[in-house]
């Protein structure tokens, strides 16, 4: 029997409605809040299914901003703020995916109003505390209570649409969220039982959506394990994997839920001595006898891509990414070297399989 460490637990106040079909609860999930004049937010891709919200919020409805877009551009923050103003909005609904969640938080920020989520891909997002606005190139990140959404509405048939691809990569970046808290540094028995069950639910129902993407039973189980990841995001601090993909999106543009799917199982590997116990909970739930394989094989399974290069990062952008990688010390459970991260990506950059020579 291992030994049951001291450990501290915050959980964070938010009220989750889950279910096919639960859309149907926003008007009375409003009224819970109490408030009157919601602005929903999203993207423009979207505009289709924020025109539905507003149909059925009515009189509540405080009308649409579409523009959000990746990593919330400080332009984009400062017009949704200016809108929220002028239509004397009393909070904001976020229907989409962690861009439009991001708006909502950055609007949140400055304008203290309630935020009711309604996530529309698995990047865990409206389950944190966690916003961040990008200036001249540079995404400045922060913690604040007041950013967490209040209400967070699961329908898992609104991720009927979200294609393949893009589930099977945000699905990747939920399971990292769930690894990492593995091996936090705040690793507490609470957040662990939340981790392994939301990489289980993972890796049981994406091979069923990459198969049926309308799935619904298959489409619940990835929201849920979605909903875990989230939940593990908000609750520990992340550690190596988090720390490069930020590096990576940051600075070379990567995609966000690529970039996760393609680093983690390096990352894995790299930490996989240090922190045993991590990877037996990790193997276990993914059903397989190597955590960081297993993760890699998954992945390759469902079309994943399965580099950097791929992804488009270039040869020559290696070192400098290893040089910023290891710029600021920061918690990982195996210590971070600028030789270890530099073999790491290049590992990633060619898009090894763990284990392989
Ligand atoms: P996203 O929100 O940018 O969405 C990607 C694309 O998918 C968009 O074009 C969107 O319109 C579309 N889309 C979303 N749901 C869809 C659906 N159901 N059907 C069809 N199309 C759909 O991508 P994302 O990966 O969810 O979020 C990434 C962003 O979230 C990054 O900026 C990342 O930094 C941030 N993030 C923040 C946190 C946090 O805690 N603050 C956590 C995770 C991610």
């Amino acid at each position: 029997m291992l030994p049951l460490l001291p450990f501290v637990y915050e959980g964070l106040p938010s009220r989750v409605i889950f279910g096919a079909g639960s859309l149907q609860k926003l008007p009375e999930e409003i009224s819970k809040l109490g408030a009157a004049r919601a602005l929903v937010l999203c993207t423009p891709e979207q505009r289709a299914v924020s025109a539905e919200v507003v149909v059925m919020l009515g009189a509540r409805s405080a009308g649409v901003f579409d523009g959000a877009v990746m990593h919330v551009p400080a332009a984009v923050a400062a017009a949704a703020r200016e809108r929220a103003k002028r239509v004397r909005a009393d909070c904001c609904v976020a229907i989409g995916g962690g861009s439009t969640t991001g708006l909502a938080k950055a609007i949140a920020v400055t304008e203290k109003l309630p935020i009711l989520a309604i996530p529309t891909t698995y990047a865990g997002s409206e389950m944190t505390p966690i916003w961040g606005i990008t200036e001249n190139g540079v995404k400045k990140t922060g913690r604040n209570a007041t950013v967490l959404p209040r209400t967070v509405i699961y329908d898992p048939v609104l991720t009927a649409s979200l294609p393949v691809p893009l589930s099977v990569t945000s699905g990747f970046n939920a399971i990292a969220h769930c690894v990492e808290a593995l091996y936090s540094r705040d690793a507490n028995p609470i957040t662990s039982l939340m981790a392994e069950e939301g990489i289980r639910a993972l890796a049981a129902g994406l091979p069923e959506v990459a198969k049926d993407p309308g799935n619904i039973d298959a489409r619940s189980q990835v929201l849920y394990g979605a909903w875990l990841g989230g939940v593990s995001l908000g609750a520990v601090g992340m550690a190596l994997h988090h720390k490069l993909c930020h590096t990576l999106g940051g600075t070379f543009n990567l995609p966000h839920a690529e970039t996760h799917t393609v680093v983690l199982p390096h990352v894995v590997a790299y930490n996989a001595a240090a922190a045993p116990e991590a990877m037996r909970r990790l193997a276990r739930a993914l059903g397989a006898q190597s955590a960081a394989e297993g993760l890699y094989d998954l992945a390759m399974s469902l079309g994943a891509p399965a580099s950097l290069q791929l992804l488009g990062l270039r040869r020559e952008q290696l070192d400098q990414a290893a040089d910023l990688a290891v710029e600021n010390p920061y918690y990982n459970p195996r210590p971070v070297t600028r030789e270890g991260i530099r073999s790491l990506l290049q590992d990633a950059f060619e898009g090894r399989r763990p284990g392989q020579e």
